[in-house]
């Protein structure tokens, strides 16, 4: 019977089932971090040990403020002491560790497929929500919460039950100026952010496969702002080539193995999937989010909507509602919306190429506000300098920062000041998510550039000299 690439994941993973619907998985590799210690409470005060340390990985990135070179450095007590209790208890447990001082260390999902942690095929999971990211590489990897990470540390397996399937297309490649972020926010636009509740997400079509791997990562890891219980992508040569002689991915005899197993793992002709939805990609321009959730998303072009002409009354009042918290009159060119600061990272846009497209536009203009730019990882960090990329953005007044979650969270003093605005490239836009009060704007690396240059949302395509 044909098959779709999660139904061959899943079924490559599965223990044991039960009569009740759930199946118990076996987990390949995990990923833990410094909000990770609720596991880690659960599985000592049981006093268990972690079955396979050596299949597990952590890097403390939600909790580390960004200006910080060792835990010396943290002056909050508390926000220390997190990241203390991680390096205490990844020691304990034996597991692959890049604490503050590694040059491997990072936000897990930055260096999950960095150090070939990530491969296609495998399941993955991690006590985060943004786990998504991984299923770029054609793995089936989600979010866990607190007790599932205990459950996973103490046997290596979850009971899951079976999500369903949906496949979104994106016909045809996206034009020049519009990246990965912007097919994320304009599927989210046209499914809603409830869109892909219940369901797997394989994006296909040629649209999605023109996408680099990086761009890939910013797609899936967004499918969860849909609602998706995870997003894939079915590995292809630019897969293959991505993992090749990564540390964790396989090597001589194994990698060719691997190889042929993962050319398997696509979704067979005729397979069908519950749900399906089409885009054409040269209809997608870069995004811009107005509201307080990420399907709240138009083109850089368009204006912000009228409520008044929503015909559902609860959808109605909902504009109504994320129109006022954003400080925004309806009908509001988008491109006349001034903002006070901007953040560029995240495991949505924290990557080389994330860095890249924005220093392209920052490169020889000056920042009119603050601007920050923080990479996803050491690796990350330590090639933007080798390329010079540290010193254009501080060349054009952006604040160059170490790696971590930094202002996508805001768990640390990264938080911006009470009712301003934010263009951010990370992917949540909820109320209060960059602090009291903030109102965060969704866009790609570029755009938040463009937006730090000219003070206001500006259509990157446009900008003098930007070709
Ligand atoms: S960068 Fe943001 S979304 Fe990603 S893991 Fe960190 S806090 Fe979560």
């Amino acid at each position: 019977m044909a098959k779709t690439m999660f139904e061959k994941i899943w079924d490559a993973h599965v223990v044991l089932q039960r009569d009740d619907g759930q199946t118990l998985l076996y987990v390949d590799r995990h990923l833990c971090h410094d909000g990770s210690f609720q596991g880690y409470y659960t599985l000592n005060s049981q006093g268990r040990k972690m079955r396979r340390p050596d299949l597990t990985w952590g890097s403390p990135d939600h909790y580390r403020p960004t200006d910080a070179q060792s835990l010396n450095d943290i002056s909050d007590p508390v926000l220390r002491e997190k990241v203390a209790l991680f390096d205490r208890n990844a020691a304990e447990s034996g597991i692959h560790y890049y604490g503050l001082d590694s040059k491997k260390m990072g936000v897990v999902h930055v260096i999950g497929p960095e150090l070939g942690i990530t491969l296609p095929g495998i399941m993955l999971v991690c006590g985060d929500s943004h786990t998504a990211t991984h299923g770029a590489l054609g793995a089936f990897a989600f979010g866990i919460g607190a007790s599932e990470v205990a459950h996973v540390m103490a046997t290596q397996t979850l009971w899951q039950r079976k999500p369903k399937t949906m496949r979104i297309t994106v016909n045809g490649e996206v034009g020049f100026g519009v990246t990965g972020k912007d097919v994320i926010l304009a599927i989210i636009a046209k499914i809603s952010a409830a869109g892909a509740a219940g369901h797997v997400v394989e994006f296909a079509g040629s649209g999605i496969t023109a996408l680099s791997m990086e761009e890939r990562m910013t797609v899936c890891n967004m499918t969860i702002e849909a609602g998706g219980r995870a997003g894939m992508i079915a590995p292809d040569d630019k897969t293959i080539a991505y993992c090749k002689g990564r540390e964790f991915a396989p090597k001589g005899d194994k990698w060719a193995r691997a190889v042929a197993y993962w050319k398997t793992l696509p979704t067979d002709a005729g397979a069908v999937f519950d749900k399906e939805v089409t885009l054409n990609g040269a209809d997608i321009a870069p995004m811009v989010t107005w509201g307080t959730s990420p399907e709240n998303g138009v083109p850089v072009t368009a204006a912000v909507p009228d409520p008044n002409s929503e015909s559902d009354p609860v959808r109605r009042e909902e504009i109504r509602g994320a129109l006022e918290y954003m400080g925004l009159a309806a009908g509001t060119p988008v491109a006349e919306i001034a903002v006070d600061q901007v953040y560029i990272g995240s495991c949505t846009n924290g990557r080389i190429e994330d860095l890249r497209a924005a220093a392209a536009v920052a490169k020889g203009r000056k920042a009119v506000i603050a601007a920050r730019v923080v990479p996803g990882s050491e690796p990350v960090r330590q090639q933007a300098v080798d390329e010079g990329l540290d010193q254009i953005f501080i060349d054009a007044g952006f604040e160059w920062r170490l790696p971590g979650c930094a202002s996508c969270l805001c768990l640390n003093d990264e938080v911006f000041a009470p009712g301003t605005r934010t263009a951010s490239t990370s992917n949540r836009n909820f109320m209060g998510r960059q602090g009291e009060g903030v109102r965060t704007h969704l866009v790609s690396p570029a755009m938040a550039a463009a937006a730090a240059v000219t003070g206001h949302f500006t259509d990157v395509r446009t900008l003098e000299g930007n070709k």
